[in-house]
């Protein structure tokens, strides 16, 4: 792929041309280092045009309805005059076989209008590189006028705490099941929702889904709850009837409401940036740490020493740690001395 410039960038998202924006998101999902620092630069120069948009996350298990719901939802909220982007965290998509999610014909109204953008899960890596990647295209999107991110994900793994984690809004679609309603649900993911929606709430599904629904709202106040403003409601919709969809949006306005009043929305989006900058650290510490020439040379008679139960564990990971600085010493050392220096201090 050709480079070009930041202004090349700048512009074209500013313009709001999908295929430059592509483009920027590519650089940002790419793992070649010059790709990577000029998304970083074009992120930073976009910063200010950033963070006005309704971030929004959508979780459910396969077959609840999700790509109906955002296609219902999203032809909706075009409609009512909003600008909307989808993008996915599907961890399981790997390299060769591309993301589940992005395998179905999905949204297909939802894609053909230029209102809207739908980006399939970056593939391949870790979840949290997913989900740097996944951030950081959230930022281009903004920054290129979307004024409604919608980040969707399967319940794979920690996918739902990582999407949780980069939106205002999660949402947890959900089915009227036959016998306990609340069997099969991770209760983790119940208490990162703010607001449970149980779809296919229609023809001789609609009295079973107005059952679960007053379940579910009974089963969420034994809940700890997101926030101390808000009580997480229990709603029914249907996606293929696009019923219920208005009061689903009402609720997040109320909700984005309550949060701006209190300054919550502020205070949450900067612990969200915080964390998000420390899991940048996290994985760039762990890609030094396995990367370093120091570490490959030592770690295989580290790792048979402790396997034969010759070294603790615990003095291992300190003689690997000690191996990083251990080697870069050498090296500082190797360099003074060939810029003619004399022995140094070790
Ligand atoms: P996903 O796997 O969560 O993305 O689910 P899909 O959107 O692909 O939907 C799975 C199936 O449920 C499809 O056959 C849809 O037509 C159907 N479906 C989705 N929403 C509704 C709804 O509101 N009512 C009914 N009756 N069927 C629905």
């Amino acid at each position: 792929m050709d480079l070009h410039d930041r202004d090349y960038y700048m512009d074209g998202l500013l313009k709001k041309d999908f295929r430059i924006l592509s483009r920027a998101i590519t650089l940002v999902e790419s793992s070649l280092v010059q790709h990577r620092r000029m998304a970083r630069e074009i992120l930073d120069d976009l910063m200010p045009k950033t963070g006005h948009a309704t971030r929004l996350g959508i979780t459910g298990v396969p077959g609840v309805g999700k790509s109906s719901f955002i296609e219902s939802f999203g032809m909706m909220l075009l409609e009512k005059g909003h600008y909307v982007a989808v993008l996915s965290i599907d961890p399981s998509s790997s390299r060769s076989g591309g993301s589940i999610m992005a395998d179905k014909t999905r949204m297909t109204r939802l894609s053909a209008d230029k209102r809207a953008y739908i980006r399939p899960s970056p593939s391949g890596g870790t979840l949290g590189g997913v989900a740097r990647k996944t951030r950081e295209t959230m930022l281009l999107c903004e920054a290129a006028g979307f004024d409604v991110i919608i980040v969707e994900t399967v319940g794979v793994g920690q996918s739902e705490t990582v999407a949780a984690s980069m939106v205002d809004f999660f949402l947890l679609l959900m089915l009227a099941g036959a016998g306990d309603e609340l069997q099969g649900i991770k209760k983790g993911v119940m208490e990162l929702a703010d607001a449970i929606v149980i779809n296919k709430a229609d023809g001789d599904n609609l009295a079973k889904a107005e059952r679960a629904r007053k379940e579910y709202e009974s089963a969420v106040h034994l809940l700890s709850r997101p926030s101390d403003l808000w009580t997480p409601p229990a709603l029914t919709c249907s996606a293929l009837h696009t019923t219920g969809l208005d009061r689903v949006w009402e609720t997040i306005l109320s909700h984005r409401d309550a949060l701006l009043k209190n300054g919550e929305l502020a205070k949450k989006r900067r612990a969200q940036s915080l964390d998000w900058m420390w899991s940048i650290v996290d994985e760039g510490l762990k890609e030094r740490f396995y990367n370093h020439p120091g570490l490959k040379k030592c770690l295989p008679k580290i790792l048979l020493d402790v396997e034969s139960g010759k070294t603790a564990p615990a003095a291992a990971a300190d003689e690997l740690l000690l191996s990083l600085d251990h080697c870069s010493r050498e090296r500082r050392a190797r360099s003074w001395k060939r810029y003619g220096g004399g022995p140094i201090k070790k």
